[in-house]
């Protein structure tokens, strides 16, 4: 087969790659940024504004894009209320947020209260309040549509121009693979000031993502190209990196080793079993873009040939080996998530899709046979590989010549106010 290749453009903007700050994530990021490690976008949460507060000031010293979530989904849903200080937020409602309650002035008045908190901490970019859209006809599309646009203008009247208005498109998988739904998503978002697509699909991420899901997805995002701002896949995980080498994605959002996909069952109802939290530290094995509990990872590598197999050689984040990998194993995640979205950044659009088969899935795919044979927590993952091997292989061969998200690297893409 002859593949024609398009003309090679230099590489302009890099693919984006924000972090989620976990509650506890401040204290070894603000080291990281201060040691100069390579960080590009960071999630704020409001409900930890305070104990956050020195990571913000470092990160905009550094220049580090800092993204404020007005954690609108929370405020809006049952479940969703219950979650990590949500409640206290300065702009929570008294019960839940709803379309009425939203609706003109008092969305006005919501929109200027998140202005205060970019303010506050210098925040340079803000996701859109939006909501979970059951359907193509929910109120809540046109709410949030007035809603985007009283953010930019507050926005504006507080001279931030420059700060880029992020809207996450947050709905089940079920209307996302429509595209009827989407025709109508992309006539309601093609109107509003927004400077980039956050895609909240659920149920979609790593541990989501069989092979009709996958292809369904990357058909979607592509669709979703019509729109013109770039697409992040929120919560997508190691797949997440797959579908930015495919176009899919022009940035991902990531848990710091927690959440690699999106599972919204407890922010839409409240769940009968709360709490727990916690659990074992997980271990990102990134030669198989998989998480492992700690303590079987340290049993997987005590194996024959795992060491030379799986072990970190990157002394940016593990200078003494499995030891840090252990041990400092979110500063090895972040280092590795971030060298793999620069490593696909630095490969022109045409060639980053062979690439990412040749020098990632292939390999990691034939790792993933003996790991899981040492390891039988494992065989999801050598499972998933070969799928995604499957599936991507086949659109490599099959689409040729797809759209592309354009990468997500924080600036203004609108062109006027
Ligand atoms: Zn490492």
């Amino acid at each position: 087969m002859v593949r024609t290749l398009r003309t090679l453009r230099p590489v302009s903007d890099p693919l984006g790659s924000y972090l989620r700050v976990g509650r506890l994530d401040h204290t070894f990021l603000a080291q990281m940024l201060v040691d100069g490690k390579a960080v590009s976008g960071l999630v704020a949460d409001p409900a930890q504004a305070e104990q956050h507060r020195e990571l913000w000031v470092e990160a905009h010293h550094q220049g580090v894009e800092t993204v404020l979530d007005p954690r609108s989904l929370e405020l809006s849903t049952p479940g969703g209320i219950l979650r990590g200080g949500a409640v206290d937020l300065a702009w929570a409602p008294e019960g839940l947020h709803t379309p009425d309650s939203l609706y003109g002035r008092a969305g006005e008045d919501l929109c200027d209260q998140l202005v205060d908190a970019v303010v506050s901490a210098s925040h340079t970019a803000v996701l859109a309040p939006t909501h979970y859209l059951a359907s193509a006809t929910d109120p809540w599309l046109d709410v949030d549509a007035d809603l985007t646009h009283a953010l930019r203008s507050s926005l504006n009247g507080a001279g931030l121009r420059e700060v880029p208005i992020y809207y996450p498109l947050i709905t089940k998988t079920e209307n996302f693979y429509d595209p009827h739904w989407r025709d109508a998503i992309i006539a309601s978002l093609s109107r509003l000031p927004i400077d980039a697509v956050w895609l909240r699909i659920h149920p979609f991420g790593t541990a989501r993502s069989g092979p009709l899901a996958l292809k369904r997805y990357l058909e979607a995002c592509r669709d979703l190209h019509r729109l013109g701002p770039p697409l992040v896949g929120e919560h997508t995980g190691a797949v997440g990196v797959g579908l930015m080498a495919f176009g899919a994605l022009g940035g991902v959002e990531s848990g710091i080793t927690v959440i690699d996909h999106t599972d919204l069952a407890d922010w839409l109802r409240v769940p009968k079993k709360r709490g727990g939290g916690g659990g074992e530290a997980r271990v990102y094995l990134h030669n198989l873009g998989a998480f492992l509990d700690r303590s079987k990872a340290d049993a997987l590598l005590s194996r024959p040939g795992m060491k030379s197999a799986h072990a970190c050689l990157d002394t940016s984040c593990c200078p003494r080996g499995w030891k840090d990998t252990q041990m400092r194993y979110r500063e090895h995640f972040v280092t590795q998530r971030e060298r793999e979205v620069r490593a696909l950044s630095s490969i022109p659009e045409p060639l980053r899709a062979g690439h990412y088969l040749e020098s990632f899935l292939r390999p990691a795919s034939d790792k993933a046979v003996r790991a899981s044979e040492a390891e039988p927590a494992l065989m999801p993952v050598r499972k998933r590989l070969d799928s995604w091997r499957g599936t991507l292989g086949n659109d490599l061969v099959s689409n040729p010549t797809h759209s592309f998200s354009p990468p997500a690297a924080g600036k203004r893409h609108r062109k006027s106010a």
